[in-house]
């Protein structure tokens, strides 16, 4: 019973994300805020450093870039 609806949900989800237009809205969206970290773990993949980056986006960019993200997204009943 719950395979069965899980298989139905999927198939639903499936069906809405074949709906959309990944041209026009992406789907997910990986956003890495900065690269300052106080460790310096030897599996780190980020090459950590101790202080941000100058060219990290400001507060005031990093807002405009959560409202451009805002303002491309897909209209759903998601
Ligand atoms: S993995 Fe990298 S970012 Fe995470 S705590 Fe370690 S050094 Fe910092």
């Amino acid at each position: 019973m719950i395979e069965e609806r899980a298989a139905t949900e999927r198939r639903a989800h499936d069906q809405r994300l074949a709906s959309l237009d990944f041209a026009l809205s992406p789907f997910t969206i990986a956003w890495e805020v900065t690269r300052a970290c106080a460790f310096a773990c030897r599996h780190c993949r980020a090459e950590a450093q101790p202080r941000r980056d100058p060219r990290e986006l400001t507060s005031d960019e990093a807002v405009r870039l959560i409202d451009q993200i805002r303002s491309s997204a897909v209209r759903s009943s998601w």
